[in-house]
């Protein structure tokens, strides 16, 4: 790949495409910087002649003063780099931001830049709304190269973005004078608060345990009366190859489960786990690395935030469902999850699948002591998995003969609020 360098050097860059204002090529010019910190940016030109840009976090700070410092150093790091390219084509620029996975929008601001386009003026931008008519006419996005040369754009973004060595091969010659760069008002001017959270949208994506689960240990639960339910879990996925043939068995036997991911997985099989979240399973924090040894509070922290971040970010799902890696209870993981009200979720049934290699016997395993409110221990990834697969067909249909409903860990839960509640009232 190296070898083809100066090629690239030759071809038009990002950049000349970027200041002509075609939208792919900006996006590319903004993000090169931003992916590596997990924010990804798409850029669409508006009918009123702005620029979109919509940004996508994968996560928010927890106290207000942070989540408005962040905002402040995204806006002047886009005004920055949108200024760096001095494009005529580029006055307006409304900056949308919403959360990975989320359509509510968290803040919107619209601003002006000090480019050739505005003449060297700066003007403050009144609210979004109240955004006067003569700005609608600004800017027409034309196709500025033919198709051919975007290709040839998109193919040296790609390779220059996985060289490593975007910045550098598209610096202009000739960069604009430093005082013409961040020209831009940046007064927050919040356009429209937050709409409060599509509750069907949330409810897909957010896995969390009823409030009486919250910070507790739960091996089994006892569900509403009459319900015979059982909850499988995989454990140490995304995983290559078993963990697609998992979801084929469970898919044809229209059986829900939740897997409980490790961090660093996640991160080589992302397609994988979109899939799984896809399937419509539920999702839990298996901590990044799956260490069991003891941790001091920091690393323990960074396990499950990482992870957390990390879910978020590739599948747009919150989880707060811990399976403790190894069941370890006391090494600092579960101590802090524990803090972060997360439900650590054990099980009540052991197919030692990460022992037994016979899918027979691990069958046996299962079906010798299942439990109506209990959840079953799998293993769909982190090594050999084959056994488990196997034995998969075989241990939902016996328990579906026998009765037993599968539901995810989520619903399981809510089923025992619900019996508690009766029991109460009762
Ligand atoms: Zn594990």
């Amino acid at each position: 790949m190296y070898s083809n360098y100066q090629d690239y050097q030759d071809r038009v860059s990002i950049f000349e495409l970027a200041q002509l204002g075609n939208t792919q090529a900006i996006a590319y010019w903004i993000n090169s910087l931003l992916v590596p910190q997990g924010i990804y940016v798409r850029v669409q030109a508006a009918r009123n002649g702005s620029l979109q840009i919509f940004v996508e976090l994968p996560w928010l700070p927890q106290s207000q003063e942070d989540r408005q410092k962040l905002r402040d150093r995204l806006l002047r790091y886009i005004c920055d780099r949108l200024g760096k390219l001095n494009s005529k084509y580029i006055k307006v620029i409304e900056i949308v931001a919403s959360l990975v996975g989320y359509t509510d929008i968290l803040w919107k601001q619209s601003v002006r830049l000090l480019t050739k386009a505005n003449g060297g003026k700066l003007k403050n931008i009144s609210k979004l709304s109240s955004r006067s008519e003569k700005h609608t006419d600004g800017i027409n996005f034309k196709i500025f190269r033919s198709i051919f040369l975007c290709c040839l754009a998109l193919a040296s973004f790609i390779f220059i973005y996985k060289a490593n060595n975007y910045e550098a091969a598209n610096t202009p010659t000739t960069e604009p004078q430093s005082e013409t760069l961040s020209t831009v008002d940046v007064s927050p001017t919040p356009v429209a608060s937050p709409p409060p959270p599509q509750e069907e949208e949330t409810k897909k994506l957010v896995f969390s345990a009823p409030e009486q689960f919250q910070g507790q240990i739960v091996h089994q639960v006892q569900p509403e009366r009459n319900q015979k339910l059982i909850a499988l879990t995989f454990d140490d996925g995304p995983w290559q190859n078993t963990t697609l043939q998992v979801l084929e068995i469970l898919k044809k036997h229209n059986v829900k489960a939740t897997f409980f991911w490790i961090g660093k997985h996640l991160k080589q099989y992302p397609q994988v786990a979109q899939k799984v979240v896809a399937d419509g399973h539920a999702i839990g924090n298996h901590t990044f690395h799956h260490f069991t040894r003891k941790m001091n509070s920091s690393t323990a922290a960074r396990e499950i935030d990482e992870t957390e971040e990390l879910i978020s970010e590739t599948t747009g799902v919150r989880t707060s469902l811990l399976r403790p890696p190894g069941g370890v209870l006391n090494n600092g993981v579960v101590t802090y999850a524990k803090k972060k009200k997360y439900a650590i979720l054990m099980w009540s049934v052991d197919s030692r699948d990460y022992r037994v290699r016979q899918a027979s016997k691990l069958a046996k395993n299962v079906l010798n002591s299942p439990n109506s409110g209990g959840i079953v221990l799998l293993h769909d990834g982190g090594g050999n998995r084959s056994a488990t697969v196997q034995a998969l067909p075989e241990i939902i249909s016996t328990l579906k003969q026998r009765g037993y409903k599968f539901v995810t860990v989520p619903e399981l839960l809510e089923s025992a609020k619900k019996a508690k509640s009766q029991g109460n009232r009762g």
